[in-house]
């Protein structure tokens, strides 16, 4: 594992704004954040294995803003090729079936990089190898899980997120993306140990030390507010930031959807932890001119820091809607603690969930609802 003392990282943000959404303006603006780092020799050496990290969370449209913008991995893959011996894309999505991550990659046609960039290859973390690590999870011990083989095989891991907010963990962005590196089921076995946002973020702190990213790059083009990671509403925020340090680059982040750094989870954790760096270098546009005001999510997620007596009745429920609900079932087979049941229509047992809000992510026709309650409402919204 390593220490916080292994983290010599620069605290450099660099943050670029895009006039729009070209694929012109966007490799314009990515390769700008490389040279405000200091050029993209100092990330990737001749004959590097390189895995980019996108976010593809379940397949989707460009437009709906919850997956990164394959226009943004095209153009890092674009900029390293030519240094590179591999390029790899790699990614296992939300949801806990084989084909969910080939879907999801056809879904942004990520095969078509392959016709032009004859060293990339697609790496779908679900059908490859792993390897088993043990990760702390705060003062509920310690689990074994399996990340993909992948990350261990790379000379260097871009780490590739999305700008959203996420009801579970108020926002995703540098540090949660590398959750992603866990390959199917293995999401949910986390999701079930670690309950409650402070032991879920020392996992998420813990398996992005474990894959270490060199850089994060992040695609803001078009943002998510609102009940992300999946049924928010598009932001178009037109921005692409990253650094070296994920920690400093979510806290930018924050700042950019104009929340509070000390109200996220895993930045809170981090600062605990004395992960956080003490002062954070801006390179590019200034942080005012870049900052918006995203919409949080109501899931009350916040409350979980309270006594769980009191949570229990702040944080909002999931309820299907039986107009919308296709009966696929994902939402049972994927829910952490199986507090699902098909019959026909899913009926969630509220004894049983841990209002992980893992069905509301991957719902593929947005059927769960988040049924905000009155009291969380007042209490809890607005100060995050
Ligand atoms: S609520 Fe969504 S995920 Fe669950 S069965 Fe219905 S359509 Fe499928
Ligand atoms: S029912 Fe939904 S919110 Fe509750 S534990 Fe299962 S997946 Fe999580």
């Amino acid at each position: 594992m390593v220490s916080p003392n292994d983290i010599i990282f620069s605290m450099k943000v660099a943050i670029r704004k895009l006039k729009e959404i070209s694929y012109q303006e966007i490799r314009a603006k990515v390769n700008e954040i490389f040279d405000l780092l200091g050029g993209v020799e100092r990330f990737v050496s001749l004959g590097d294995k390189v895995l980019i990290k996108p976010n593809l969370l379940s397949p989707s449209r460009i437009e709906e803003a919850r997956i990164t913008d394959p226009r943004v991995i095209e153009a890092i893959v674009e900029l390293i090729h030519p240094l590179a011996s591999e390029v790899w894309i790699g990614d296992s999505s939300g949801v806990s079936t084989k084909s969910a991550t080939e879907r999801t990659m056809d879904s942004i046609n990520l095969k078509d990089l392959l016709k032009r960039y004859p060293k990339l290859k697609l790496r779908n973390f679900d059908e490859e190898g792993k390897r088993i690590i043990e990760i702390g999870l705060g003062k509920r011990g310690k689990i074994h899980i399996a990340l993909a083989q992948a990350v261990f095989e790379a000379d260097k891991v871009i780490n590739v997120p999305k700008l959203k907010t996420h009801n579970f963990t108020v926002m995703t962005c540098a540090v949660k993306n590398t959750f992603g590196c866990l390959p199917g089921g293995q999401k949910a076995r986390v999701h079930a140990e670690a309950r409650d946002p402070e032991s879920f973020s020392h996992a998420l702190i813990n398996i992005h030390l474990a894959v270490k990213p060199t850089l994060s790059i992040v695609d803001a083009t078009l943002s998510m507010e609102g009940e992300g990671p999946s049924w928010g509403k598009p932001i178009e925020t037109k921005l692409i930031f990253g650094g070296e340090n994920s920690f400093a680059v979510d806290i930018v982040a924050s700042k950019i959807m104009g929340f509070k750094p000390g109200r996220i989870p895993t930045i809170k954790v981090a600062e605990d932890r004395n992960l956080n760096p003490d002062r954070i270098e801006i390179l590019g546009e200034e942080l005012k001119e870049v900052s918006f005001n995203f919409e949080p999510p109501k899931s009350g997620i916040l409350a979980r820091a309270l006594p769980s007596f009191l949570w229990k009745g702040l944080t909002s429920r999931v309820r299907m809607d039986e107009n919308k609900c296709v009966r696929c079932g994902i939402c049972a087979k994927n829910c952490p603690v199986k507090a699902i049941e098909l019959n026909p229509y899913p009926r969630v047992d509220e004894r049983k969930c841990i209002m992980c809000f893992c069905c509301h992510e991957l719902c593929p026709v947005g059927a769960v609802k988040i049924q905000e309650r009155l009291l969380s409402r007042i209490l809890l919204r607005g100060g995050s």
